[in-house]
């Protein structure tokens, strides 16, 4: 290796995000120490990405800078927390300075973007696999969780669904891909100014990473009821049958999917306003169990809890 792990560290991650005043130490030391804010409770969450398995080897590392980190952030969104504090552990077949030059910089202006600090990690030598654990502050009595929701509140989610997954495949089949699909799949924009906006107010969340129906899925065994989604309510959908499964299983979406009181609905035109993205109301959360698809004739549309999708007869 021409660098070092300490020259690695030094060069591109030491000084990548901007400093917090809640950081006492960051990168150089034993551990990160900091300073929670009184009164809040801390989110944590980790992901790991591993190459061949989550990603190509020959991804553009920026968009894979951007992504392992904007995974971890959606996770934040989704319980409502503000993003603070994210630690790297990095694993190279090889120092690559190209490739880290690319990999951090998009690591880096995401995380800047949300003042995100970076105050740790790990470097190593093995197969490409990149692990990061975001940790994220929020007041004990507004955080989202899943299992909130209740009969008769709205569900709801931001974005258009399906995008990633439509990009995905095109890239599979050696089909051709649109500006807005690659960047869907490639530079997912975590809902995090729509997670904050919504703490308190929502009464569950969840996270949009294995599609609709498998992601909402959780939220009704959580809060133990029923979903009852309308289909042509689905933003992404349309009248374009092939989108179906993308847009219902395809995953990857990283929007927000939440269940709101109806008695504030007012309330979600201004949330979507402030945090300019666009939310839609696709269904309602009632007595039973699992995901309830409504078709345009007012039928119900098999459904399987575990896969999403199985039939449409
Ligand atoms: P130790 O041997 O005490 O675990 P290391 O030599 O692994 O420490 O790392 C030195 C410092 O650099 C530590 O503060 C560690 O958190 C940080 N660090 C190591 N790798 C990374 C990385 N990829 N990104 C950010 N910080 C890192
Ligand atoms: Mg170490």
């Amino acid at each position: 290796m021409s660098l070092n792990e300490f020259d690695i560290i030094q060069q591109y991650f030491s000084l990548l995000t901007r400093p917090r005043k809640d950081v006492m130490t960051g990168i150089g030391d034993d551990c990160a120490l900091l300073v929670p804010e009184t009164g809040k409770i801390l989110a944590v969450s980790t992901d790991t990405l591993v190459v061949d398995r989550h990603f190509l080897s020959d991804v553009d590392p920026a968009s894979l800078g951007h992504k392992c980190l904007a995974v971890n952030l959606s996770d934040l969104a989704a319980m409502g927390a503000e993003p603070c504090w994210v630690t790297l552990a990095l694993t190279l077949p090889e120092v690559n300075e190209n490739w880290l030059d690319k990999f951090s910089q998009g690591f880096g202006e995401l995380a800047n973007q949300h003042k995100l600090q970076l105050v740790g990690g790990d470097t190593t030598r093995g197969p490409l696999s990149i692990t990061l654990t975001v940790h994220g502050q929020v007041e004990q009595d507004k955080v989202l969780k899943r299992d909130g929701a209740r009969v008769g509140d709205l569900i709801c989610v931001t974005g258009t669904l399906g995008q990633a997954a439509q990009a995905l495949n095109n890239i599979i089949n050696g089909t051709s891909v649109s500006e807005k699909a690659r960047k869907a799949l490639e530079w997912p924009q975590p809902r995090v100014t729509t997670g904050i906006a919504l703490k308190g107010q929502a009464t569950a969340c969840i996270d949009l990473s294995d599609g609709l129906i498998a992601d909402l899925g959780h939220i009704c065994s959580a809060s133990k009821l029923k979903a009852e989604v309308e289909k042509s309510a689905i933003p992404g959908l349309g009248n374009d049958e092939s989108l179906l499964e993308p847009v219902l299983t395809g995953g990857d979406d990283y929007e927000l999917c939440f269940t709101f009181p109806e008695k504030h609905k007012d309330r979600l035109a201004q949330i979507a306003e402030q945090t300019e993205v666009s939310i839609s109301v696709i269904g309602r959360m009632g007595e039973g169990q699992g995901v309830e698809l409504i078709d345009d004739a007012g039928l119900i549309m098999e459904m399987t809890d575990k896969q999403g999708y199985m039939h449409f007869s």
